[in-house]
C-alpha cells in the first residue's frame, strides 16, 4: 500500500528541489485531499521567489462584442440577451489615464473579438497609452501574426490568451469554429514576438479531467509562460453549456499552487472569478501561490454588460473605489502593493530582444 503522507512530502520535495514533476505526480497533487500541504509549499515558494509585493493590473473591459461563439462565455455571439457596448478609442485612452492617476503601472485591455478595432485603430490606442509610462497587456483573443506584430511594435508588452484547455476534443466542442491548434499557434506567435506570454485555463469545465489539467500545466511549463491566469468555470444561464456539478474553488487553488511550485518566479493572478465562489477568494489565492491582482478599472456604466459569467463582483463600484478597496484587502494579509511595472524577472530583457529583431 502506498504511504499517502510519505508520497505527498516526496512529491513536494521533488518540486521544491527541481521545479519539475511528471504528469502522474501532478495528477496525484490534483487528486489528493491534503490540499493545505500544497498551499503552504506554494506560499513559501512564492515568498522566496517573488516576495510579498502584489502587482496590480488595471483591467479595462473595452468591448463585449465578440465574433466567437464559445459555449461557456456570456459574450458569445449567439447570446442575444446581452446588451452590447464598445468604447471609442478616446474613451479607452481616458480610462487608462485615469487608472494611471490611481497608481496603476500596468493596464490590461480586454475585450471580445471585436472587428471594429482594426489594426490601425488598435495600434493607435496602444501607442497613445504607452505615453503614460505603463506596461500594456492585451487580452483581445486570436489574431494573425501580422496583427500581433503590429501591436508589439505599437508598444504592447504582454499578451494574455488562455489556452482554456489542452484537451483537443473538449476544446473543439467548447469553441465551435475554433481549434486548439490555432490557439497554440497564437501563443507561439506571441512568444516569437517577445511579448511576455500570459495564458491559463478554466477549472471545472464540463468534460474536463484531472489528467487533462495535468497536461495543461505541463504545456505551460513547456512554452514556458510568464504569467498564468487560472479561474473556476462559472455557469452562465444564457449559454448552451451544461451546468457544472460541484465546487471547483479548491481545485483551482491547487492548479495555481502547482504552477507556482513548477514555475517559481512567474506572475500568477488571484483571479476575479475566485471571489464569485468565496468572498475572500482572491485573498486566499494570494496565500496559495498568487502574486498579482487585476482590479476592474472599467467605468461603472459598462461593467454589468461585460458579463462573461454571472455574479461578477464590483459591478456597481467605480475604478477609484476598486483601487483603494483592493489595497486595503492586500494590507489585511500583511502584503503590500508593488510600485514597479512588475515584469516577469526572466523576461526583463525582452524589450531589448524585440528591438534587436526590428533592426
Ligand atoms: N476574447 C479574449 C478575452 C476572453 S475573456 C480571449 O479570447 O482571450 C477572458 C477569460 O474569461 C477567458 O479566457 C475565459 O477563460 C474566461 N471565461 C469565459 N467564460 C467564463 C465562464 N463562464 N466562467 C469563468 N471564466 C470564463
Amino acid at each position: 500500500m502506498i504511504n499517502m503522507t510519505k508520497s505527498i512530502y516526496s512529491i513536494l520535495d521533488k518540486a521544491y528541489n527541481t521545479y519539475s514533476l511528471d504528469k502522474s505526480e501532478i495528477s496525484y497533487l490534483l487528486k489528493t485531499e491534503e490540499n493545505n500541504k500544497i498551499f503552504s509549499a506554494a506560499d513559501k515558494v512564492r515568498k522566496e521567489h517573488v516576495g510579498d509585493k502584489v502587482h496590480l493590473r488595471a483591467l479595462i473591459e473595452f468591448s463585449n462584442y465578440c465574433k466567437q461563439d464559445c459555449l461557456y462565455c456570456g459574450l458569445r455571439r449567439s447570446n442575444t440577451k446581452i446588451i452590447r457596448y464598445r468604447l471609442e478609442p478616446q474613451e479607452i485612452i481616458n480610462s487608462t489615464k485615469k487608472a494611471t492617476e490611481y497608481g496603476y503601472k500596468t493596464i490590461v485591455l480586454q475585450s471580445g473579438e471585436d472587428l471594429y478595432y482594426t489594426i490601425d485603430r488598435m495600434s493607435k490606442i496602444i501607442s497613445e497609452i504607452k505615453k503614460f509610462d505603463i506596461a500594456v497587456t492585451l487580452s483581445i483573443g486570436e489574431k494573425t501574426f501580422e496583427e500581433y506584430k503590429a501591436y508589439r511594435e505599437a508598444g504592447a508588452d504582454r499578451y494574455l490568451l488562455r489556452i482554456e484547455t489542452t484537451d483537443e476534443v473538449l476544446y473543439a466542442k467548447l469553441n465551435p469554429g475554433m481549434s486548439l491548434k490555432n490557439r497554440m499557434r497564437c501563443l507561439e506567435d506571441i512568444k516569437k514576438l517577445y511579448y511576455e506570454v500570459g495564458s491559463g485555463i478554466m477549472v471545472g469545465l464540463p468534460g474536463q479531467t484531472i489528467e487533462s489539467i495535468a497536461e495543461d500545466i505541463a504545456y505551460f511549463k513547456s512554452i514556458p509562460i510568464d504569467m498564468a491566469g487560472v479561474g473556476p468555470f462559472i455557469y452562465h444561464p444564457d449559454t448552451p453549456i451544461e451546468k457544472t456539478k460541484g465546487n471547483y474553488f479548491e481545485l483551482t487553488l491547487k492548479v495555481m499552487a502547482i504552477l507556482r511550485l513548477l514555475m517559481p518566479n512567474i506572475n500568477i493572478p488571484a483571479t476575479t472569478a475566485m471571489d464569485v465562489l468565496n468572498s475572500n477568494g482572491r485573498l486566499i489565492a494570494l496565500q496559495c501561490g498568487a502574486n498579482v491582482v487585476m482590479p476592474n478599472a472599467t467605468e461603472t456604466t459598462y461593467r454589468k454588460y461585460y458579463e462573461i459569467y454571472p455574479g461578477k463582483i464590483c459591478i456597481n463600484d467605480s475604478p477609484k473605489y476598486c483601487r483603494f478597496c483592493i489595497e486595503s484587502k492586500i494590507k489585511s494579509i500583511n502584503r503590500n502593493v508593488a510600485k514597479s511595472k512588475g515584469y516577469h524577472r526572466s523576461s526583463l530583457n525582452l524589450a531589448e530582444k524585440h528591438e534587436r529583431t526590428q533592426k
